[in-house]
């Protein structure tokens, strides 16, 4: 069974500071192997304490679409889970470049317990066990950011983590299931680090037609929109599916009709 589970909905500062929503990434599983994608603050207690437990030993790989606090935060522990206390080498972890030498995310002394290191980017082809993979042209979002296109069955998968919007941005990603980092529930107001909104969202599920969408990664406006009832008016102005990703979500690949 491949399945997809949200260890964290949380986006961007004050959600993830007070933990209105938890702030862990996704654990995303494919036949026999295991990726974590973006383990923010809490990463590692939310996969102890989820139902049933996702051991972090059981880790293929680790990915940081970039290095943001909240997208990286347990980076270093979940290496350490990943490879039982750095004893058992193992795993890859994959991360932009400047994640690892510009004021890196990733400690130097945990570097060495995994098998590899592979540095992302733009346009480029991956594999993780039976997961392979693709980033697209960098995002617009201050640091080195990826976004991804994974191929896998039975549903290709794109995921658009934080950018600003672009124009190519809805036609980089085609996935028949496409999860969108929303933010922000308008696009007018402050905004230091550039992310979408819901417009943003309605424009790219026009153009990239995917067979569902779920948002997630919700800023404090999108926390007091209700995100469930956003992805409702969404789902029936557009006519296409789209849901709103929950703490603890698990979404069965192959139930995904
Ligand atoms: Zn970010």
């Amino acid at each position: 069974m491949s399945f997809i589970k949200f260890l964290g909905t949380a986006g961007a500062r004050f959600v993830v500071m007070k933990q209105l929503r938890a702030s862990g990434g996704v654990w995303l599983s494919v036949g026999k192997t295991n990726l974590y994608i973006d383990p923010g603050p809490g990463a590692l207690v939310r996969c102890l304490n989820s139902k049933p437990k996702l051991d972090p030993s059981t880790l293929n790989g680790i990915l940081l679409t970039h290095k943001h606090i909240d997208h990286s935060g347990d980076v270093n522990v979940m290496i350490e889970a990943m490879t039982e206390g750095g004893f058992k080498k193992r795993g890859v972890l994959f991360a932009p470049g400047d994640a690892l030498e510009e004021d890196p995310v990733v400690l130097k002394y945990v570097r060495g317990y995994v098998e590899k290191v592979e540095v992302l980017k733009e346009n480029s082809d991956y594999q993780i066990g039976e997961i392979p993979f693709s980033t697209a042209q960098k995002h617009l979002h201050r640091v080195e950011t990826y976004g991804l296109n994974f191929k896998i069955s039975p549903h290709t998968l794109s995921w658009i983590t934080d950018t600003k919007f672009f124009p190519e941005l809805p036609h980089l990603y085609r996935g028949g299931l496409l999860i969108i980092h929303v933010v922000r529930f308008n696009p007018i107001g402050y905004d230091p680090v550039d992310h979408l909104s819901v417009e943003d969202a309605k424009h790219i599920i026009k153009e990239s037609k995917p067979r569902l969408t779920i948002l997630t990664h919700f800023g404090m406006t999108m926390v007091k929109a209700k995100p469930w009832v956003v992805a409702a008016n969404l789902e029936k102005e557009l006519g296409t599916k789209v849901i709103a990703a929950s703490d603890g979500m698990k979404l069965e690949l192959e139930e995904v009709k």
